[in-house]
């Protein structure tokens, strides 16, 4: 193993976590030295596919590594976050960075007081669909987005996947932090409405947000559907986007002497995950600042956090 390898480890090694550890374990630039889970069975069954160590507590993980991948349950985030942090690990944290704001600030502060990385999960920055996008993007002027998904599946003794939050800090927040970045202009007016169907919080919810510049977006997420879909279609004077995250693909149609032009987007597959952690590890080793730090996590919760409590409060 290469002196310059990078030491990490993934805490949480379920449905996502396993990609984590797999990404990890192949990345010439790393060393997988272990996870955790307070699933030993689980943890066990992961370091054994990937040929590395299940260690029993996380503690004893963060010893002996220098940065780790947080993939735990979003109420989670913060314990796990904060304590592997007072550890002096450099962290790619998943989306949305915490439950709540002042967790999010807490966590934003402590890594900047000890010069550590703290890269948050929005993967769709790393797909290569938004590197096409950001190439040709002017002014937007309107922004739709629909991201949806299946009911995910029950299982014992907890919530299903993704349910223990509303489907806006779920889902959603993916858009709102893609959006964010695109637009690049405050948000003046929220007008949302969201319904629970199966689990106790939001589980289909659409949101309007008007921009101060003039852009507006509408935005759909939804853990409801019977198919998935990950789509973005922008709106800007000389041409309207349509991409589609989920098969990395798009059309762009723009006005030509004889009519609308269709063309298809040239876009190299890749994938996302791989992309992200490969940068997060570059980060750390170059102390570069990560595309997706804290900041940019924490006004896309903030905006989630005020959707979900304007959606709260009714017709206004
Ligand atoms: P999951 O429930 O399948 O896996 C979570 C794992 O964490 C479980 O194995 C559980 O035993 C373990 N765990 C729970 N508390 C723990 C703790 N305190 N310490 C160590 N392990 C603990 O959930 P998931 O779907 O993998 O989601 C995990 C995180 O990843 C969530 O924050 C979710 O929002 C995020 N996520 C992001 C994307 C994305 O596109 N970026 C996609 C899916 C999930």
């Amino acid at each position: 193993m290469s002196t310059n390898t990078l030491k990490v480890g993934v805490i949480g090694v379920g449905s996502l976590g396993q990609w984590h550890a797999r990404i990890y374990s192949e990345l010439p630039s790393a060393q997988l030295v272990g996870v955790f889970d307070t699933n030993p069975a689980r943890a066990a069954e992961i370091a054994a596919r990937y040929g590395t160590r299940p260690y029993p507590t996380m503690e004893a993980l963060a010893a002996d590594i220098t940065a780790a991948s947080v993939v735990v349950p979003t109420h989670r985030h913060f314990e796990v976050a904060s304590t592997l942090l007072s550890h002096n690990a450099h962290l790619l944290l998943e989306k949305p960075i915490a439950a709540s704001t002042t967790e999010a600030e807490q966590l934003v502060a402590l890594a900047q007081s000890k010069n550590l990385i703290l890269q948050v999960g929005h993967v769709e920055r790393f797909n290569p669909v938004m590197r096409y996008l950001e190439s040709i993007l002017k002014q937007p002027r309107f922004i739709e987005a629909h991201r949806l998904a299946p009911y995910p599946p029950a299982r014992e003794g907890a919530a299903p996947r993704g349910t223990e939050v509303s489907v806006v800090l779920d889902l959603m927040i993916h858009d709102l932090e893609v959006i964010l970045h695109l637009v690049q202009s405050e948000v003046n007016h929220i007008h949302a409405v969201g319904v629970p169907i199966l689990s106790r919080s939001e589980d289909i919810a659409n949101v309007r947000l008007c921009f101060a510049n003039g852009c507006v977006a509408n935005i759909t997420a939804s853990r409801i559907s019977p198919e998935p879909l990950r789509k973005i279609r922008i709106f800007q004077e000389d041409a309207y986007i349509s991409l589609d995250y989920k098969n990395q693909a798009g059309e762009i149609y723009r006005k030509g002497l004889l009519g609308i032009k269709k063309e298809a987007v040239p876009i190299e597959k890749d994938e996302p995950l791989l992309s992200e952690l490969r940068s997060f590890v570059e980060c750390v080793a170059t102390h570069a600042t990560p595309r997706i730090g804290g900041r940019e996590a924490s006004r896309a919760l903030a905006l989630a956090v005020a959707i979900v409590q304007r959606l709260r409060e009714g017709p206004s």
